[in-house]
């Protein structure tokens, strides 16, 4: 099977002036993009609910030379379409433009038997899953369409494409997502915006480490290992590509 996105050779260039928002940028794969993005000469806005940890990449991409990032301090829990309106407008009195998107704060809830999932944790998977990229799409959606080519990237998993036992809240907000991106790049097929999903594979962070604490993570991608996919599709060469849900660890 043909994979050219797995073999992408970024450079410094790759991404130069292009505008992207990352989601869950604090930490795990959404801080490796965040940085990688910026290596790439992307100006990155950093989306999170941690600040400090927001900071942190904030200082660590000025520290590499990037260009100079900006923080928006958000959880996605409460967020309303209002939150997201604000920013849409933010980032464009600021930069007039957004050229892409990497939807990939996520939160795993409780892995259980689907009779003991909690209403309450439902809600909350669903809420910062699936609900709060359909809001954040409705905002920016009048901004994306300023850029000649803009990306959009869903983050699924392999649940989000065949259902398994006790993954319940999660593996349904991830096939939600899968489907969210395919009506859009449907309905945008014949525009400058492009939809996709990437799914990372099992990789080297604490969501991971949560859902299988007795896994030794030594045996794991770490985050900068999958990143050729993740740029790959920032970038114009992946310019054609809409609808398509790409796996940074094929089998
Ligand atoms: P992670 O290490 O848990 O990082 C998730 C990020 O999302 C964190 O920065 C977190 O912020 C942020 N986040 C969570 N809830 C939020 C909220 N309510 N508002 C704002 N930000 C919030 O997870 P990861 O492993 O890097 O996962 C990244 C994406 O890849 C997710 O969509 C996940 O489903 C997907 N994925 C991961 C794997 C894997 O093996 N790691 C496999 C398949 C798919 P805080 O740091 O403040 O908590």
């Amino acid at each position: 099977m043909n994979h050219p996105h797995l073999f992408f050779q970024s450079h410094e260039q790759s991404l130069a002036g292009k505008i992207i928002l990352i989601t869950g940028a604090g930490d795990g794969i959404g801080k490796e993009a965040a940085i990688t993005y910026a290596n790439c000469g992307a100006t990155v806005i950093l989306l999170g609910r941690t600040v400090k940890k927001l900071e942190d990449v904030y200082d660590a991409i000025l520290a590499s030379k990037g260009p100079e990032p900006s923080i928006v301090p958000l959880d996605m829990t409460g967020a309303t379409l209002q939150h997201y309106e604000g920013m849409a407008e933010t980032i464009l009195a600021e930069y007039g433009k957004l050229d892409g998107v990497l939807f990939n704060a996520s939160v795993l809830g409780n892995l259980c038997p689907f009779g003991q999932i909690k209403e309450k944790e439902f809600n909350e998977v669903m809420q910062v899953n699936v609900r709060s990229q359909f809001l954040m799409t409705k905002a920016l959606l009048p901004i994306v369409k300023k850029s000649d080519a803009t990306s959009v990237v869903f983050t699924t998993s392999s649940v989000g494409r065949q259902g398994r036992a006790f993954w319940g809240a999660y593996a349904i907000s991830k096939f939600a997502t899968e489907g969210m991106m395919q009506t859009l790049a449907d309905e945008y097929k014949n525009s400058s915006i492009r939809f996709n999903c990437i799914n990372p594979g099992g990789t080297r962070t604490n969501m991971r480490a949560k859902a299988f604490p007795a896994e030794d993570p030594t045996t794991l991608k770490t985050a900068s290992q999958i990143m050729a996919t993740y740029v790959y599709l920032m970038s114009d060469v992946s310019r054609g590509v809409n609808g398509e849900s790409l796996d940074c660890q094929p089998k």
